[in-house]
């Protein structure tokens, strides 16, 4: 793969779901069942940043993803995705904190500049609100260029 650009998603989806009476988490492992059950090979996103800033894996890094099908971001954006639908509530810190770490070492693993990173909405001719309309950008970006400026 030639991945050029890392997409910021999130699952719009509650961050817990109710199984057989018992809450569990909406995590890597649930998505990838989510996501099989669209008849897709497996999750679509790389990354899933869960609500306490864990990072967990999805997809391979050596295959395509499906997590933006415009832009042929699915073929050179690596996707990593926030549990949680931030149209309706805000992001918590330590996922944003958790977010931040996970796309530095992506940008550093493979050489990519901070200006390769973008939220799914502004990939061009995306037609959705993803991350969120609460997604932080502005607290998103700085925290990235204060930290990867600080490595460098
Ligand atoms: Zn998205």
């Amino acid at each position: 793969m030639d991945w050029q650009k890392i997409v910021i998603h999130h699952t719009a989806s509650p961050t817990e779901v109710q199984r057989s009476g018992k809450n569990v988490p909406v995590d890597a492992a649930m998505l990838r069942e989510w996501h099989r059950t669209k008849g897709w090979s497996d999750i679509g996103y790389h990354f899933v940043i869960m609500p306490d800033g864990r990072c967990e894996e999805g997809r391979p890094l050596y295959r395509p993803g499906a997590h933006c099908n415009v832009g042929r971001r699915n073929h050179i954006g690596i996707g990593v995705c926030l549990v949680g639908n931030f149209s309706e509530t805000e992001v918590p810190e330590a996922q944003i904190n958790g977010l931040v770490t996970k796309v530095l070492q992506l940008m550093k693993a493979f050489k990519m500049s901070i200006e390769v990173v973008e939220l799914h909405r502004d990939v061009p001719e995306a037609a959705t609100e993803c991350p969120g309309r609460y997604f932080p950008v502005d607290v998103f970006k700085k925290k990235l260029k204060e930290q990867n400026d600080a490595i460098r």
